[in-house]
């Protein structure tokens, strides 16, 4: 289990030397305790006391980058075993497979299609992650020239499927400066794996399927210097991945087995059931899951479920508090108090820009909380509107002192009027109805 912080710094020299870029011993102490520092930044420290909190204070599920650069996927570095305990760090890497065996204009297609898929969320830029290439012909040179064909890494991060050492000599002769992740070490070829890997500085999936030889064969690779694993249990059917993926999350998580302290890779092509098998993958601790070339409803399903389960539950998305002009508003346009919880502002950004009525949605910072939300805990209040009425400089935009507030903000109105002067109207509950109470009642 992991350490709580007073019991680690018992353990420190308690010098205040700052040589780990900590002010104090004890706030060192803390991050390492949340797994937030490395044990090497106290260089005062005995190397029996480095073994035993280095061990307790790493991140229970290691830290793997796949690619480099700007599209490089970091995945690992988890802590619990359920979102709603803390948060999930790392969303997996969605890499979509393209194999040598295929004529080069598909590949080509797949590969632009990956590389330029952007699903606008929230205010937030979903993509696919990287290109799987499958070695299906067997051929080196030609795993080789779809590598290269692929971007060789440089764009996309990519992942290596082959079965011969000989192949992933070839690939990586292409693409080995950008880190592909090596698919896979097995109890046959670790060595020549393990060696490529170490030579390369790739991390590498180990695979195969009963836990204790995974365990056993991850062991085998970070001590022959591929430090960087991932774990492929090869299910064979979608309640199989859960159920093996749970019990590999839950070995990390207790610590009770260092050598299932990786992230989970998924191949969903085998299973044949690929909505479900990403959305297992992504629900149940996948860190990189392999998929084939998707269909439009199939992407946008998978990148809007990741999005959601890797957002910090305690944090919701927020807007940036402030005016925001819509469909071109002039002075007798209506002014719509709002809050900066993001799906709310997209919500009613859409039915307001789909309108085509001119208005200014003006959002009050209430941390992040729905109008629900910020009315019952009191983080949407008429001091707060009245102060932001004025940092915001709203009534410079109009030539009305009419506010329009949400439905559900209703028992606000009476205080909201007296602390800002301005008429209030009280709004519609939900967006959805917002233009069709304008068109009624915006009367300026
Ligand atoms: Fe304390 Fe070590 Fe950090 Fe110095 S380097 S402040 S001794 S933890």
């Amino acid at each position: 289990m992991a350490m709580k912080a007073l019991d680690i710094y018992k353990h420190l020299p308690k010098t205040n030397c700052k040589k780990c870029g900590y002010p104090t011993c004890l706030a060192f102490a803390m991050k390492l305790a949340t797994g937030k520092a490395e044990i090497e930044a106290c260089p005062d420290l005995d190397p029996e006391t480095k073994t035993l909190l280095g061990g307790v204070t790493r991140p229970p599920v290691r830290l793997v980058q796949v690619g480099v650069g700007e599209r490089s996927v970091p995945v690992g570095e988890e802590f619990v075993l359920f979102r709603h305990e803390k948060t999930f760090y790392h969303p997996p890497g969605i890499m979509v497979q393209v194999s040598d065996a295929w004529p080069e204009e598909k590949v080509r297609f797949v590969v632009e299609e990956v590389r330029d898929t952007v699903v606008q969320r929230v205010g937030q830029d979903l993509v696919l992650n990287g290109i799987a290439v499958r070695n299906e012909s067997g051929l080196p040179d030609r795993f080789a020239a779809t590598v290269t064909l692929a971007g060789g890494g440089s764009s996309l991060p990519l992942v290596l499927i082959a079965d011969n050492p000989a192949s992933f000599e070839a690939a990586l002769a292409v693409a080995g400066n950008y880190r592909p992740l090596i698919h896979a070490a097995t109890e046959e070829n670790w060595e020549e794996l393990a060696a490529l890997a170490k030579r390369y500085g790739c991390p590498l999936t180990v695979r195969t399927p009963n836990l204790p030889n995974l365990a056993a064969l991850a062991g085998k690779c970070a001590d022959a210097g591929a430090p960087d694993l991932l774990l492929d249990p090869v299910p064979q059917s979608l309640s199989g991945f859960i159920a093996t993926a749970t019990e590999i999350r839950r070995a990390a998580i207790g610590r009770t087995e260092p050598g299932l302290g990786y992230p989970i890779y998924l191949d969903t092509v085998p299973l044949n059931e690929t909505d479900a098998a990403l959305a297992a993958g992504i629900l149940k601790y996948a860190g990189i899951i392999v998929a084939p070339p998707l269909a439009h409803a199939s992407r946008e399903a998978a990148l809007t479920l990741r999005q959601n389960i890797y957002t910090d539950p305690q944090k919701p998305i927020q807007v940036t508090p402030g005016i925001y002009p819509i469909n071109d508003p002039g002075p007798s346009a209506p002014i719509l108090l709002t809050v900066n919880f993001s799906l709310t502002y997209f919500t009613l950004l859409g039915y307001l820009e789909a309108s085509g009525i001119p208005s200014y949605l003006f959002i009050a910072d209430t941390e992040g909380l729905s109008v629900l939300t910020a009315v019952a805990g009191g983080k949407l209040t008429e001091t707060l509107v009245a102060e932001s009425l004025k940092e915001f400089n709203v009534g410079d935009l109009v030539d009305h002192r009419l506010l329009v507030i949400p439905g559900y903000a209703a028992p606000l109105s009476g205080k909201i009027e007296d602390a800002t002067g301005w008429k209030v109207l009280v709004g519609p509950r939900d967006g959805a109805d917002l233009p069709g109470y304008l068109e009624a009642e915006w009367k300026t």
